[in-house]
């Protein structure tokens, strides 16, 4: 029997369901004012996988996802300084109506991808308001609830068991609470059920109390009471839903309804990119697109899943990801051979002992990670094939990897046949080079053959296939070999990292070479995980100048990371880096290389900074002492970088990266040094316009943390120490 990890008991427990053989489940919903990211959907894989586990051991499962639609996300967002995609949409007239469902049409297509079975129900929180109500009226009418200035309230106080499932009791509850005193609300627990519109709201609803909307967690106690009842079996979400949102529904429902709400809830860790937790405002979010655009299949992030238990936090990483999609590929190779045997008449009686171990060991809270590595011993082991592909079609059951879906026989066009025959002509006649001439051939043209002992058999390559063989990708800065103590090649070398915005990659590019002349200078260009065309540019760029290399990350590596990997392969006795949004117009290699020939300066560009607390930096020097250099263009001898490092690769946002690296000349006693004239401009920097104010303020913020952590306390690195005549140490 199925046993999960209870948070509400804080144990493992084991799933016996309120009425036998049947499973009312309930899944906190999307939000459909945004995509939903890869950890978004891990949370509902695990939904998923728990959905299948009851499902195999016999029950029937009615399972409901809610949609979270309410209108007043929109007041939220205009006031949060809005969000791009919906002003836009919302400019060219569609209804915040559509524009919901084009996110839920999004969110339903990436479940269908990874294979998670829909849903019986996905009620959408602003067809269910009159629910909404009537559930607030009755909290009022059984003494836990009250109204003020036109809001209602849930009373925590009156709620015994409040804190029951997040453990939040007293000092710790209040910070969990964020201290946006509300005045009206009688303890600072209290949170809101219905909410008064101020004026001007256009997204509101009637009430008794009032037009107004309702509070966030209502929807799920409203629709999980219209759907299941008053008491049901189990309920799933992310870790982060346990407080508030969790807490405060089982007070809203067992407030009104007076029965325990959920026997077992049950919460999936988050999944982290680069070590954050993956959110909008990290900056570290990948769709399931975004995958796809790099070749990979949606279900190797499906089989990824399947590899940490679901209460562990996930580290994404493209390695871990590509491992993954090899890994479901081997499987799939594999059913596709086991597919070609003969029937047999009768499996070994091994075959229920793999079979028994394999269950008893996802039973136990859901132990995939387990259960995939007993199903590769078993792929590995003596059994006949017949025999691993019929247990490999029931694991999968659970797994959800569609196994029972690879043909016996790919359909490849007749040409393709023809040619495999010949091969194996060749092959017969033991002339092997012709074959495997042919071979290689097939292989270009995009299609695998594989010899066994009893036939060969040609497959399509897989996307991710067809795209590793163009392209060399990198997933990591640390994949790069350092070139910086081999001897100069070149005057210059050109760093430019890439990211997207291919118009202005091209311009930029084709300025360094334009004004190049009378030195020689190599141009690397990083791609940082680009998704538009700008990948296929720079190849083709790459194919008409020799000197010119380009690297494609196979997802957004960072700004600092980035630029590491064009240092480490860099080549020139100097080094400039320069951003897309840049365009030379005149010699700058002439002045930087005199410039840079005086051995105390660091480094040198046109857009210097000044600054006299570390707080504030202006763009005011014209010529001469800088404390920093704007990344759009800043120069320095490749020789420094191994006296001053790499950049620091926390920096995956490019703001305050150049400062930063900037103080590290400085701490190695170099000099920054600014002249505005050299011939350059600079055109709209798309990197910065383009994102969402409160995103772009956020990943700012972190950086300038970032840098006055390193560096805060290093005042007398500022050229104004100089001439305050600063001596050591820094006092507040
Ligand atoms: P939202 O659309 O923000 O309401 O989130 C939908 C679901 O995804 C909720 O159950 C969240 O707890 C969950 N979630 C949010 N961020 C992550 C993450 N980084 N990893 C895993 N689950 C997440
Ligand atoms: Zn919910």
């Amino acid at each position: 029997m199925l046993r999960l990890y209870n948070t509400l008991t804080k144990q493992v427990d084991e799933i016996q369901t309120i009425e036998p053989g049947k499973v009312r489940m309930y899944t906190c919903g999307p939000t459909v004012y945004r995509y939903a990211h890869i950890g978004n959907l891990r949370t509902y894989m695990m939904a998923d996988w728990i959905r299948r586990a009851l499902e195999i051991e016999g029950n029937q499962v009615y399972h409901v996802k809610n949609i979270t639609d309410v209108g007043h996300m929109r007041q939220e967002l205009v006031e949060a300084g809005g969000d791009k995609m919906i002003m836009a949409a919302l400019a060219e007239g569609k209804t915040i109506q559509e524009i919901a469902q084009f996110y839920a049409d999004s969110f339903h297509q990436d479940e269908a991808r990874v294979n998670i079975l829909p849903a019986h129900v996905y009620p959408w929180a602003t067809q269910h308001i009159p629910e909404m109500i009537s559930l607030v009226e009755r909290l009022m009418a059984n003494g836990y609830a009250y109204l003020a200035g036109g809001n209602v309230y849930f009373d925590v106080p009156q709620f015994a068991k409040y804190g029951n499932l997040s453990r939040n009791f007293g000092g710790n509850l209040l910070e969990g609470v964020r201290a946006e005193a509300d005045p009206l609300k009688r303890d600072p627990r209290d949170f809101t059920l219905w909410k008064a519109a101020e004026p001007g709201r256009d997204v509101k609803w009637d009430s008794p109390w009032g037009e107004g909307f309702p509070g966030w967690h209502i929807e799920c106690s409203a629709m999980a009471h219209k759907y299941l009842g008053e008491h049901f079996d189990l309920h799933t979400g992310g870790v982060d839903n346990v407080f508030p949102h969790h807490e405060d529904e089982i007070a809203q429902s067992e407030g009104a309804f007076g029965d325990t709400h959920v026997n077992y809830w049950v919460h999936g860790q988050h999944l982290l990119a680069d070590g954050a937790k993956m959110a909008k405002s990290s900056g570290n979010v990948f769709l399931l697109d975004d995958l796809v655009a790099r070749g990979i299949d949606p279900l190797s992030f499906r089989y990824l899943c399947l590899t940490v238990r679901y209460r562990h936090r996930m580290n994404f990483t493209f390695n871990s990801l590509k491992a993954s999609e090899k890994a479901l590929s081997n499987l799939r190779n594999r059913v596709w051979e086991w597919k070609n045997l003969p029937e047999l008449a009768e499996l070994p009686p091994e075959t229920e002992e793999w079979r028994e171990k394999f269950w008893n060991a996802v039973e136990n809270d859901l132990d995939l990670p387990t259960g995939l590595a007993l199903t590769w011993d078993m792929v590995r082991s003596g059994l006949p094939g017949q025999a691993k592909l019929s247990l490999l079609l029931d694991f999968d059951r659970l797994f959800g990897l569609d196994l029972h879906q690879v043909p016996a026989q790919y359909q490849v066009p007749e040409l393709v046949v023809a040619a495999l025959g010949r091969r194996s002509a060749f092959r017969e006649q033991v002339n092997y080079s012709t074959a495997d001439t042919l071979r290689a051939e097939l292989a270009s043209s995009g299609y695998v053959v594989q010899d066994t002992p009893q036939v060969t058999r040609i497959r399509p390559k897989t996307p991710l296939e067809q795209l590793e063989a163009r392209w060399h990708w990198v997933s990591s800065s640390r994949e790069v070999d350092s070139a910086l103590d081999a001897p100069d090649r070149y005057d210059f070398t050109f760093i430019l990292n890439a990211y997207n915005y291919a118009e202005d990659v091209q311009r930029c590019v084709t300025a360094m070479r334009a004004f190049a002349q009378g030195f020689t200078a190599e141009i690397i260009v990083i791609d940082n995980g680009s998704t538009d065309d700008t990948a296929e540019w720079l190849e083709e760029y790459q194919g008409l100048d020799p000197d010119f290399q380009v690297i494609h990350c196979d997802h957004v590596i960072g700004d600092a990371a980035g630029k590491n990997i064009g240092l480490k392969l860099s080549r020139g006795k100097h080094i400039v880096i320069l951003d897309a949004s840049t365009e030379l117009t005149g010699d700058v290699l002439g002045p930087i290389a005199r410039q840079l020939s005086d051995e105390s300066v660091g480094i040198f560009g046109p857009y210097g900074l000044t600054t006299d607390d570390m707080q504030h930096f202006h763009e005011e020097v014209e010529k001469g002492e800088a404390d920093a250099m704007q990344a759009y263009c800043m120069a320095f001898r490749r020789e420094a970088v191994n006296k001053v490092g790499l950049m620091h690769e926390g920096f995956r946002f490019y703001r305050n990266l150049d400062i930063d690296y900037c103080f590290q000349f400085k701490e190695k006693g170099y000099r920054v040094l600014a002249d505005s004239s050299l011939p350059m401009v600079r055109h709209e920097h798309r990197q910065w316009t383009e994102l969402e104010d409160g995103q772009r303020d956020e990943m700012s913020r972190k950086n300038f943390g970032r840098f006055l952590r390193r560096w805060g306390n290093r005042p007398d690195l500022l050229i104004s120490a100089g001439a305050r005549g600063f001596e050591t140490g820094f006092h507040h």
